[in-house]
């Protein structure tokens, strides 16, 4: 029998080339009663590796090896929980005094541990000395005998001679035999105990290449190169008990170390600790009696009365919270959200927090989940065995305020960000392993761009199905061997990212429990992601980023500006976001026009489509379709029948009476998740948790068979409740059939308000509305240009950036009582924040009066200054562009076409008039319409239309066959393409071999409701 205490898995980032479940599944095969995790310098695959080794009866020894000052190597495996928090500070103090000064970016660094922080947290761990890059082989392999002697005695000194081990490794690499001898011989003389490992980095011998691989990756070399690093054969392979036996049949020592190791081992990481903070409530209270008083009172600002209703809801919910002892996490929370409202930033709770009246009441979210009937139940339950999150949008810019104030208020060793995994997908493995394979930057590129965001386990299959990629030029025989690497490698870590929003606070210091280090990005995240950290015990905070809260604030100010200027008194203005009533039907008007570009959640072409047949007219018919554009509804066939019975089109029948109340509201479609709970509560019996247990099986089933016990058990319960056994089980087919699919209410409800409310600005305050989603871009679906189209179809005009006028942001200019919006400076390609700055600074002293005076005046980059020319910033003082870029005074300026191209170029809008207009004269001969003519052209004739190609995708489809959505973009705004298979066939490597260009398109019209969509027949790239 061997136990392998030296094993890398892929989260040794590069230098393991196996899945830690074909490693763990291997020692399965050979019995082996335990094994240990030694990754590089980090904990990361620890959870993952306690349970797959948990769950086949091998006893998981939590280690790490680490890196020493020196560059040398240490291999530490924890005894016990102590040595686990040991190991977890070690790592922490070595990663965090890594300064942003060191050489080298976050991604690649690695710590350097030193000697004292070794001796702080030396207890309960076993050592050993490594591999060649261990202080003592490295130094006998030198032939410093007698140093690499002081170094182990130094090890002694800091472990004990009991807890150190001088590591012997049998890889027949050159010396190994040499070095086995005195590794030994030292062992003998110091009176330390010696231990068999294989250094594995794979599980499999054939894996060695996929090793040899990413090991060029990590070392920016290519396969022919030669390179120290490099291994020279493929022996680190998890190998059979009775090879390793014999291998070290000369140490039997080495051996019986194993045992003794083993046996003094137990499981070092516990999962599922109560981590959370305990919130520190006014004298007198305890939290539980806070967070009531907390509740009430907000219910009272909330609803003006509590009724026993609100007040049995209330009891209800508090009861849930504080049986599972959640109440410290509501109060944290709602702290948060009372610093944002003090500090008038603007924010909402999303998801299905917004099913919880507490919440509502604390302010946490804008979701009257009482008045709404939402069901508690589908955000948290006693049945429920895992704990929620809490996520909250916030204005984008002030999302770093809000976080620091949770760091301030509870410490910064208690808080950090909670990592991701960036992990090889198709792209990124077919470029790191085309470059180590030597394939030229052009051959790599010509392949990556053309695959679409698949796993890297799945171009086989898209070169089949994928047409760009099947008909292109590139010979696929040269790509096999990288092909065939790159399903390797699918989903192996590359390196530490950030997660967006999350966020943990822990009761005590978090290095306590887990290691924290800096991501690819400087921030201090933990070395567990997500799901990981929620496994030890702590709960998430979703702390996010929302674009559109910060463009719907520069609409309220640049309204309330306008007001200003028209001479409204403060105290007296009009215009309040908060009060917008949501019945206003101009708004809905233009929702059911499909005039959606820029509203929150309601402009991707498909939401424009439904709400032109939809025709909404209440908030109601908003939340709908929030539900319903989801991959999921599409699929499910949901929206057709949706909309027939919004219109009275098609009969609602229920196969229950008890229905009729839960799904009245969706004209009997199952559309949320909400409803799947309710159904199984009326039905069938279940208390609200267990059917939101029951929803969640149904919604993961993997397997037929497992749906049929479900089945059987929901009609078990509802033919007890008095239901009629076929009645009972026509239900529950109807149920799982859209399982899976539904969305949850409560979620699409918090969305729904601002899609209304954005809709409004955009009806009512269109020049304040886009000015300010152009300030805040990338937002949205659609890029600014398609925003500017549409804001001059709504007689909002565009003026050129101006030195003098031009503020940081897009602003509006009002002249004749028509607004303009004027093009920001921070548009302009290049300008730093800083130059920005000196302009609107130097300004307030007189405006610049020629060009000579703005150099004199401001120090800026002769790039800035030269897009700043040709944007058109300095038009008001000289027009003459391309005299100013030269300076001289006797050269013609730049032609009008030439103009166009440079402003585009250089602010990726057309200010003055679209490219389309301008080619229009040249378009018409070819018989091209403009998106104004189709409107007048009758269905099913065949057109021709061109433009800007916007967003070519291809979603999924319940046939599964593929079909491509674009839209063209030309100067009165969008055409709506649909490409179905055999047409993409023949044309898609025009359309994703990279960026697609403008192009025309030959096709049938067809209407549904107000939208208009064009079935193509032929595509041609336009070329003027
Ligand atoms: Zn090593
Ligand atoms: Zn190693």
């Amino acid at each position: 029998m061997f136990i392998h205490l030296h094993n890398h898995s892929p989260f040794s980032f590069l230098d393991g080339s196996s899945s830690m479940e074909a490693m763990v599944s291997r020692a399965a095969n050979f019995n082996m009663p335990a094994l240990a995790l030694t990754d590089h310098n980090n904990l990361c695959g620890a959870v993952k590796f306690h349970k797959l080794t948990s769950a086949v009866g091998i006893k998981p020894i939590i280690g790490t090896e680490i890196t020493l000052a020196g560059n040398f190597h240490l291999v530490l495996l924890a005894k016990n929980p102590q040595g686990y928090k040991n190991i977890c500070k070690i790592l922490t103090a070595g990663y965090l005094s890594i300064s942003s000064t060191s050489a080298g970016s976050f991604r690649t660094l690695t710590p350097q541990i030193s000697v004292e922080t070794l001796k702080k947290f030396k207890d309960n761990l076993f050592v050993l000395s490594a591999c060649r890059k261990g202080e003592i082989p490295s130094l006998i392999l030198k032939g410093k005998y007698s140093e690499a002697k002081r170094a182990a005695l130094k090890y002694i000194e800091l472990f004990g001679k009991d807890n150190f081990f001088i590591e012997l490794q049998q890889d027949f690499t050159p010396g190994r035999g040499y070095l086995n001898k005195l590794l030994a011989q030292l062992a003998v003389e110091l009176k330390l105990n010696i231990v068999a490992t294989n250094n594995n980095h794979y599980a499999h011998k054939e894996d060695y290449k996929i090793h040899d691989l990413l090991g060029c990756i990590k070392n920016l070399i290519k396969l022919k190169d030669v390179h120290p690093e490099r291994p020279i054969n493929g022996e680190n392979y998890l190998k059979a008990p009775l090879d390793m036996l014999s291998l070290f049949k000369d140490y039997p020592e080495a051996i019986k170390s194993l045992w003794e190791i083993n046996e003094q081992c137990e499981a070092a990481l516990i999962l599922g600790k109560k981590l959370f903070p305990s919130f520190s409530a006014p004298a007198g209270l305890t939290t539980e009696g806070f967070l009531r008083e907390l509740t009430y009172s907000g219910a009272l600002q909330r609803y003006g009365k509590i009724t026993a209703k609100i007040k049995q809801r209330l009891e209800h919910e508090l009861d849930i919270i504080c049986k599972l002892d959640y109440q410290d996490y509501f109060l944290l929370v709602w702290d948060i959200v009372q610093y944002a409202r003090q500090e008038k930033i603007r924010y909402a709770g999303r998801g299905s927090a917004a099913d919880s009246a507490v919440a509502f009441c604390l302010y946490i979210t804008e979701v009257d989940s009482i008045g709404r009937n939402l069901l508690f139940e589908r955000f948290m339950s006693l049945e429920r065995a895992e704990k929620p999150d809490i996520d909250i949008d916030f204005d984008a810019r002030y999302r770093d305020k809000v976080s620091s104030y949770v760091y301030q208020k509870y410490g910064s060793d208690k808080v950090a960000t909670v990592c991701t995994y960036n992990t090889y997908h198709g792209r990124s493995a077919i470029r790191d392993l085309g470059r180590a394979m030597d394939f030229s930057p052009e051959e790599i590129d010509a392949f990556a761009k053309r695959l679409p965001h698949i796993g890297s386990d799945s171009i086989k299959k898209a070169i089949e199905v994928f047409p760009e990629l099947r008909n292109s030029e590139l010979s696929w025989s040269k790509y096999e061997e990288l092909i065939n690497a790159a399903e390797k490698i699918a989903d192996f870590p590359r390196f530490i990212g950030t997660h967006l929003g999350g966020l943990v606070v822990c009761k005590e210091p978090l290095s306590n429990h887990v290691p924290l280090q800096y991501s690819a990005k400087g921030v201090v995240v933990t070395q567990y992601d997500k799901n990981y950290i929620e496994d030890l015990g702590l709960v998430k905070l979703d702390l996010l980023s929302l674009r559109t809260f910060s463009a719907i604030q520069d609409s309220v100010d640049l309204i309330k500006i306008n007001e200003n200027n028209a001479g409204i008194r403060f105290d007296e203005q009009k215009f309040d976001y908060e009060a917008l009533s949501l019945g206003d039907q101009k708004t809905y008007q233009l929702l059911r026009e499909g005039n959606t570009l820029g509203v929150f959640q309601l402009e991707s072409p498909a939401q424009r489509a439904l709400q032109s047949r939809l025709k909404a007219d209440n908030i109601e018919d908003v939340v709908a379709s929030l539900a319903l554009i989801r991959p999921g509804p599409i699929k499910g066939n949901m929206v057709e029948p949706y909309i027939a019975r919004r219109h009275g089109l098609e009969k609602i029948a229920y196969s229950h009476p008890k229905l009729k109340p839960i799904l009245e509201k969706t004209y009997g479609v199952v559309l949320f998740q909400e409803q799947v709970i309710e159904i199984a509560t009326a039905v069938a019996g279940f208390t609200p948790g267990e059917a939101d247990k029951l929803r969640r099986v149904m919604t993961h089933a993997r397997s037929q068979s497992e749906m049929i016990s479900i089945g059987e058990h929901f009609t078990q319960k509802a033919v007890a409740q008095g239901v009629d056994e076929t009645v009972a089980t026509e239900i529950f087919s109807y149920m799982a059939g859209y399982a899976s699919y539904g969305f949850c209410e409560a979620h699409a409800a918090a969305f729904a308000t601002t899609a209304y409310k954005t809709a409004f600005l955009s009806k009512h305050h269109p020049a304040e509305f886009f000015a300010s989603l152009l300030s805040h871009q990338p937002l949205g679906y659609y890029p600014p240009n398609t925003l500017c189209v549409e804001a001059r179809n709504r007689g909002v005009n565009l003026l050129s950036p101006d030195v003098n006028l031009s503020q940081a942001h897009f602003t509006v200019e009002k002249q004749l009582n028509k607004k303009s919006i004027r093009v920001s400076l921070k548009q302009v390609k290049g300008i730093s924040q800083k130059e920005i700055d000196s302009i609107i600074t130097s300004r307030r002293e007189g405006f610049f009066a020629s060009i000579e005076d703005f150099t004199n005046r401001i120090e800026l980059s002769r790039d800035t200054l030269e897009n700043l020319i040709l944007s058109g910033a300095f038009d008001s003082l000289t027009p003459n562009r391309r005299s100013l870029l030269w300076s001289s005074t006797e050269i013609k300026d730049f032609s009008y076409e030439e103009k166009l191209f440079l402003e585009y170029k250089i602010l990726g809008i057309n200010v003055k008039e679209h490219f389309m207009s301008h080619w229009r004269e040249k378009l018409k001969p070819m018989g091209i319409k403009t998106s104004k003519d189709l409107k007048s052209i009758p269905d099913n004739r065949l057109v021709k239309v061109a433009g800007l190609t916007i967003r070519p995708h291809r979603p999924p489809t319940k046939s599964g066959k593929t079909i491509v959505f674009l839209s063209l973009e030309d100067e009165f705004g969008l055409v709506d393409i649909t490409i179905f298979n055999n047409i993409y066939q023949k044309y898609g490597t025009l359309l994703f071999s990279g960026k697609c260009p403008p192009l025309i398109i030959t096709g049938t019209i067809q209407r549904r409701g107000k939208g208009i969509n064009i079935i193509a027949k032929g595509l041609e790239a336009l070329d003027l």
